[in-house]
Parts: C-alpha cells; structure tokens; sequence
C-alpha cells in the first residue's frame, strides 16, 4: 500500500497494544499498550494498568517503539541513487554537480521527492532533518505526512541564493508555518564554505530564534588539514572558485566551531569523521552539548577511515544516525534513506554493540540531533506519537530488539502525530523497492 498519505485523519483517541513496548524511557513493557490522544502519547504501560480509550489496534506479536529519526540527509538528491560509483568523495562531488547540471535535474530530483519520504515511512522512519538548497524542496515537502526538519543551506558567495545571511533570512521566512510537521532551520554549510563571520552570525541566528542548526564537519582529512593549515587541495579550490573565500582558522574542526558559538543543544555537527579534537565536546556542559550524526552506509561508500562514533558515546555525546543523501547509496542499497538498514547494517558490522544502544541512536540521540528531544525519539506521555511497530521475526529471543536487527521487516504500522500511516504489511521485504527512480546511462 502506498504510504505517501495519511490512511486516517482523525484525532480521536487511539490505543494500541503489541507484545513489547520499547519506550526508550525505561526498560521494555511486556504485553505494552499505548494510548494516543490529540497526535501526542496519552498514556503508556503494561496494558493490565492502561485504560483503552477510543480506536483500539492489536498490533499481537510485534515491537511498538518510537519512529525511527533519520537526522541528516539531502532529500534533494534523491534521484540520484545508484548513478555514481564508490569511492573517493572529491571525485563523486565533481560527478554529482555534471548530474545535476542537466537540462531535466530539476525534473528529475523534484519527481523523485515523493518516493523518497514514501520509502522513509515504509521502513519506520517517522521524521528526517533535510538540508537542502532548493528554494523548491520545503514546498514539495510541506504537507507529506512526515515529520521534517528543514534545514536552509548557507554558502557564503555561492553563484546561487542563499549566499550570504539576508538571503538565509529571506528563505528561511518564506517558508510557510502551516505544516505542523514541519521544524524551521539552517545550516551553515561547512567551515570551508562559510566564512568565519557568516558562522558566527548563523549561530547567533539560532540562538536568537531557536532554530535547529546543522553544519558538516571534519568530513575528509582535506578539510582538517585546510583547518590546521590553510593547504592541500581545499585551498587549491578556492584559488579557483572563490572570490573571497573563508580563512583557514588554524586550529581543529570541533574548537572552530566551539570558538564560533555553535555550542548548544539543538545543534549537529554532521561527520565528524577525522575530527581529532572531538574531545572537546565531552567537556561542554550535556544540555548545550552539540549532537554528532553519523551515516553508515555512506561513510562506508566513501571509504573513510573507522568513525570514532564508539568513544564518542562512551564519553557521553549523542551520536545519531543519518543515511546522508541516496546519491551515496549503491544500487545495491533498495532502501537508501532507511534508518533500520543503518542500524542493521551497523548490527552485522559491529555485533558487540547493544541492541539498545543501536536504536538509542536511531531514536533519542537524533530528536536531539534534530532540536526535538523534549518532543519525541521516546514513547513518553506528552510526546509526539511518531511510532512505528515491527513484527517479531522469532519470539524466542530474550531481547526484543535482537530479532528486529537480525531480519529486519518492513513497519506493521506507522503513525505520525498520531496519524496513521502505513497500516497494512506490505507484501515485500526490505530488500524490494518497486518504486524507485531509474537513473539513465550517463
Ligand atoms: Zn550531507
């Protein structure tokens, strides 16, 4: 069944049991049961201690837990999945712009919007922060029932808007507040692409409004070396594409943009791959701590070196999961922007790492990453009802979460603010995506 609109509307109560609630506020409820009211959690527990109110849903042998939150990607270059080889990421950046510079790319990425946040709900992912610098994407995305954060883009001297701060401001109040689903925000490119100035306006900017902001960062060691040193092949580029480029800062990624005031609670720093300072995250106080997105598969389609993601959550930062656009997703990859085949994927590559921790990831630590984590990310009374439920793959494992990472299926039910939908199981796996756009010969 197609999932690009909502199977209900109503805002009457809804109460669902399922075998296992997992909150992600508390240990998993055996026999749960969750009550929605008005799009927000009314009531959670063992489902001998909650009332039933309204519609009543049970979900039988499955896992009711928080939607899954992919906190970073480009919805705008969805319709390039599959078209550019792995490998070194300067080189897929130069083939990804010949793309993009075809007569029918903004056809082509505009068509392609729809089955992407279709493919999202279809696998569990109730809310994505989208960068994007198309002054067409937050409109198409305007009304899908998806949570979104949108984040604006900045390059300071970019040849196209926004590209400098009034322009940011402009684009940012053009976006229209009429989507409930839809979080207003920006992002600074990268300290490569933005000037000194514009990032400290864009974190006073932030502050200012309460704005969620996002920056790539410490992606490539070319871009720490441009840091530290101001040379090696950044530098080279901007000699021949910017009139007035940013100054290298002379320092490590994570103190430049500390000193540059993006220092509190709703903000991510994307990447952070060779980020050889990131300690000093772990000494900012934990509420105005910036969260860390880290994206799986694309990190491994660019080959970077290991991500320190591990000793970031030991020392106690967030660290979310992002998929980063599908234009670094191999065919291979039918769900590119699907959180669960993240955690899956991490699953198999890194067995030691808990169930738990994996999904803590892919649910508390992106509400945080997104600004929104007195909002969802967890099955609590007052939050969002963003849920998603899961058959159990076998019913003979002690851990409810263990199955789910093992044989992964597709979402028994979706809603988000309580609004249904993807009700029905469809008739695939995850491995089967009908839907998605074929890429032509280049
Ligand atoms: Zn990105």
């Amino acid at each position: 069944m197609s999932c690009a609109q909502p199977v209900t509307n109503e805002t009457a109560a809804l109460t669902l049991d399922a075998d296992w609630v997992v909150t992600m506020a508390g240990p998993p409820i055996r026999k749960g049961r969750v009550v929605v009211e008005d799009g927000r959690v009314a009531a959670v527990g063992p489902a001998g201690e909650v009332r039933a109110r309204g519609e009543h849903r049970r979900l039988g042998e499955a896992i009711l837990m928080p939607g899954l939150i992919n906190a970073h990607c480009h919805l705008e270059l969805s319709a390039y999945h599959g078209a550019l080889p792995p490998g070194d990421l300067w080189r897929w950046l130069g083939q990804l712009v010949m793309l993009r510079l075809r007569p029918d790319a903004a056809a082509r990425e505009r068509a392609a919007i729809p089955a992407a946040v279709r493919s999202m709900l279809e696998t569990g992912t109730t809310c994505v922060g989208d960068i994007s610098r198309s002054d067409w994407l937050p409109g198409l995305l305007e009304g899908q029932p998806i949570r979104k954060v949108c984040y604006i883009e900045l390059i300071s001297g970019a040849m196209s808007p926004p590209a400098n701060m009034a322009q940011l401001r402009q684009r940012l109040g053009a976006l229209r507040a009429d989507d409930p689903l839809l979080t207003r925000a920006i992002s600074p490119h990268a300290p490569y692409t933005v000037t000194r100035e514009d990032l400290v306006a864009c974190a006073a900017l932030a502050a200012q409004a309460d704005l969620p902001l996002a920056i790539h960062l410490a992606e490539t060691v070319e871009e720490i070396e441009w840091l530290r040193r101001g040379t090696g092949r950044i530098q080279q580029w901007h000699a021949h594409l910017f009139q007035d480029p940013p100054r290298s800062p002379s320092c490590g990624a994570t103190e430049y943009v500390l000193a540059s005031g993006i220092c509190r609670g709703r903000s991510a720093l994307i990447h952070m791959n060779h980020a050889d300072d990131w300690r000093r995250l772990a000494e900012i106080s934990a509420q105005d701590r910036p969260a860390v997105v880290y994206c799986p598969r694309s990190h491994a389609f660019f080959d970077h070196a290991a991500h320190p993601f591990r000793g970031m959550l030991e020392a106690g930062i967030a660290v979310a999961i992002g998929t980063d656009s599908a234009a670094s997703h191999g065919h291979d990859e039918s769900h590119p922007l699907s959180v669960l085949e993240e955690l899956c994927w991490l699953y198999r590559h890194q067995p030691d790492i808990l169930p738990e921790t994996l999904l803590r990831m892919g649910t508390v630590h992106g509400a945080a990453a997104l600004g929104l984590a007195d909002q969802i990310g967890r099955i609590a009374i007052g939050y969002q009802a963003d849920l998603a439920s899961f058959e159990m793959p076998r019913s003979d494992l002690p851990d409810p979460l263990t199955g789910l990472l093992e044989t992964p299926l597709p979402p028994s039910f979706t809603c988000v603010a309580g609004q249904v939908t993807c009700a029905a199981h469809p008739d695939k796996t995850l491995s089967h995506n009908p839907d998605r756009i074929p890429i032509p010969p280049k």
